[in-house]
């Protein structure tokens, strides 16, 4: 790719997204490189939007993004490794129109938020992954390092948005590893059910439910297209 950009965006999360349709609306001429298959393939996780940033950006979101559900409690723990502290806030505010938070799933959310980035005018490639950045002899950065042949493609800036982990920033020098301190690592395992059988044979799992009286916290997290599956089969809505 020989074109060089105003501006090349790595990562397509809400990080990414944001900045590359900012500056893609801005009329600046933006690629945005994502290792995944699509924006937010990588991304398993169900999570919570703080819809004032959004807001500032898509003052109309709630049209056409696809939230799940409004959030009516906040809950906040301080924890060490044995006992907790908590509060909670609730507020008839949290239940009223335009609602603030919103459940979203991520994979579902990131590909919304790229398809209004390829509306301003921003190239999106996936299936790209930046190895590297490239600079000129004086150091200044002017472009990407691509896993592909002949992988360079040059730009007046570069935005790493490339996540918390950036091995990019890493690599270049740009900032510290990071420290086991101030990162958690999470791991979630996802059980997709399609018959009745299968969700039978889960159900009998959660039945060993470390927390008794309570779906095992795994069956919140089955996918929603998949529960969607499993409910249409089972007429068990509570998985939706
Ligand atoms: C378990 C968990 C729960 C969370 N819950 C919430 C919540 O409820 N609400 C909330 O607001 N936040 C939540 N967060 C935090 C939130 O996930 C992050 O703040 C957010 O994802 C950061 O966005 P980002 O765009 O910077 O990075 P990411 O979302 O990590 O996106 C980075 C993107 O860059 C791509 N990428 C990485 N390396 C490369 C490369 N070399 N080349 C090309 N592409 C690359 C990745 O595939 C990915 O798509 C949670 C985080 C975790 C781990």
């Amino acid at each position: 790719m020989s074109e060089k950009f105003d501006v090349i965006v790595v990562g397509a999360g809400p990080a990414g997204n944001a900045a590359a349709y900012t500056l893609a609306k801005s009329g600046l001429n933006v690629l945005q490189l994502e290792r995944g298959e699509y924006p937010g393939s990588k991304n398993v996780q169900g999570a919570i939007l703080y819809a004032n940033s959004l807001e500032r950006i898509i003052p109309n979101f709630r049209e056409t993004a696809p939230l799940e559900r409004h959030i009516i409690e906040q809950r906040l723990w301080m924890m060490d490794e044995k006992s907790f502290i908590g509060t909670h806030y609730r507020s008839d505010e949290f239940n009223s129109e335009p609602y603030n938070r919103y459940t979203i799933i991520r994979a579902r959310f990131d590909k919304w938020f790229s398809e209004k980035v390829q509306a301003a005018d921003a190239l999106v490639i996936c299936e790209m992954t930046v190895k590297a950045l490239l600079r000129n002899d004086s150091g200044r950065v002017i472009g990407v390092e691509v896993e592909r042949e002949d992988g360079k493609i040059y730009a007046d800036a570069v935005i790493l948005a490339d996540g918390v982990n950036s091995l990019v920033a890493t690599n270049a020098g740009l900032r510290k590893d990071i420290q086991a301190g101030n990162v958690a690592l999470a791991v979630k395992e996802m059980i997709c059910a399609v018959h009745a059988p299968a969700l039978r044979a889960l159900n009998t799992f959660c039945a060993d439910s470390p927390y008794p009286g309570h779906r095992h916290p795994v069956i919140l997290r089955v996918e929603a297209d998949c529960a969607a599956r499993v409910s249409s089969l089972t007429g068990d809505n509570r998985l939706l």
